[in-house]
């Protein structure tokens, strides 16, 4: 069996420019195209212009190298970093073939490609080439197993015949979660929602080949199931469950599991339960993923992201005004003045599922974690793994929140397998310390 070939939107514009690095031919017809292209939505299709030549195309075209090996193109002013501080516009050059399909007033620009290639690029774009040949190797495995498990299950949904719903909202409660029906177009998106991907713009490295290579086709599976094995940047010392974060399913190997050999003394781990988890959060517990070894975590945060490293355990300050204008910009819903946040439920990570804030308009339930995160955040807060500090200061309240971990928490706790890589431990022992249950099967 062949390496699947996987979709990924890279941007969705009104009109998309485009330079073809070689042949390409739509799919259509054998009218050869290169050099540099505009696509742009007109009426019910989408216009592909080329020097003076124009193809008129309904719906979706599709643009196939002549030669897969060498041909490539580049997508113009690609946005990326959405909603953080270093967002910014870059041109990005990709492998395989291009798609344009309409979506909206917008086109969308997806690139179809190997898995195998795909992975190569998001593995060398997510990790610095410093990191260890075992963590490559953890990681080309999750993020193929993860792959595949999403296009089984976009799959299976657009074969029920039941809508996939993910946001239950009453007058007093607005409980959602983020996930892969979000998009119809294309497997997975480019953004960090799925998985960060710039195409071959940074060029893959020989470690990062290396370790796509030696794990060719291998997966994280039970039963011959591939598991749908997820990751983020910092756990804060415990996992998550998968079901706290998104549907409502139990995943045997996405559990809640200590981020260590050893169970940290001195903390009770009924994280679930409000003085434990303040314990915890304010407490600085052992755990693979409490390092400040700057070489090691020089693995896992690129460039970006070295500009913070305060992930393990984190705070936030908000006065009363500011957190008042911050929900009320955020929801779109007018609380009046914040007066509380009140923690009502906690996962095994201490990460909180759902939080009521308490405001003289309006009081509200709001959940998942992530929802959480984008409520008390201009873009996300680093986790929903935090306590509430209220400080009176003159008739008016400072919110200080005291946080734990970077992400939802589930799965591989990116930090904490660059350490375990770090001490010797190989791929397969990193992966099953954080997949319990699962084992490891070559599909191709
Ligand atoms: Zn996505
Ligand atoms: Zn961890």
């Amino acid at each position: 069996m062949d390496a699947p070939q996987i979709k990924v939107g890279i941007m969705a514009e009104k009109e998309i420019f485009f330079t073809l690095d070689g042949n390409y031919h739509l799919e259509s017809s054998t009218n050869l195209i290169t050099g540099r292209c505009k696509a742009r939505k007109a009426g019910p299709g989408i216009y592909i212009e080329s020097g003076d030549d124009c193809f008129f195309c309904p719906n979706s075209v599709v643009l196939i190298p002549s030669d897969p090996d060498t041909g490539k193109f580049i997508l113009h002013n690609v946005t990326i970093g959405i909603n953080f501080h270093w967002e910014r516009k870059e041109d990005q050059t990709f492998k395989g073939s291009l798609h344009f399909i309409t979506d909206g007033d917008k086109v969308h620009a997806i690139n179809a490609l190997s898995i195998e290639d795909y992975l190569m690029s998001v593995i060398s774009s997510e990790m610095s080439a410093t990191s260890s040949m075992e963590l490559l190797k953890a990681h080309a495995v999750i993020s193929r197993s993860w792959l595949l498990a999403q296009i089984q299950k976009n799959t299976n949904l657009q074969t029920e015949s039941q809508k996939y719903q993910t946001t239950f909202r009453t007058e007093n409660e607005l409980i959602k979660w983020y996930d892969r029906e979000d998009h119809t177009h294309f497997d997975v998106c480019a953004d960090d929602h799925c998985q960060r991907y710039q195409g071959i713009t940074r060029s893959t490295t020989e470690l990062v080949e290396k370790a796509v290579k030696e794990t060719q086709g291998e997966v994280l599976a039970i039963d011959g199931v591939i598991c749908d094995a997820r990751f983020s940047k910092c756990c804060g010392g415990v996992t998550e469950v998968f079901e706290n974060v998104w549907e409502p399913v139990n995943h045997s190997y996405l559990q809640k599991i200590v981020d260590n050999n050893l169970q940290p003394e001195g903390y009770s781990l009924d994280l679930e339960n409000e003085d434990a988890a303040e314990q915890w959060i304010t407490g600085n517990p052992d755990a693979f993923c409490n390092s400040s070894d700057k070489k090691v975590l020089k693995q896992i945060l690129n460039d970006y992201d070295q500009e913070t490293n305060d992930f393990f355990r984190w705070k936030v300050v908000y006065s009363q005004e500011e957190l008042s204008k911050l929900v009320k910009t955020r929801t779109g819903l007018d609380f009046g003045t914040i007066t509380d946040l009140i923690p009502v439920e906690r996962g095994g990570s201490a990460r909180l599922i759902s939080l009521k804030i308490v405001g003289t308009l309006k009081t509200m339930t709001i959940g998942k974690e992530l929802e959480i995160r984008k409520t008390l955040s201009k873009s996300h807060l680093y986790s929903s793994a935090f306590i509430v500090e209220k400080q009176e200061i003159a008739g008016s309240i400072n919110f200080i929140l005291h946080g734990a971990g970077w992400g939802h928490g589930v799965g591989l706790c990116q930090i904490g397998a660059a350490v375990m890589g770090d001490k010797g431990f190989s791929y397969q022992e990193i992966l099953l310390h954080y997949f319990r249950g699962a084992g490891l099967e070559r599909k191709y």
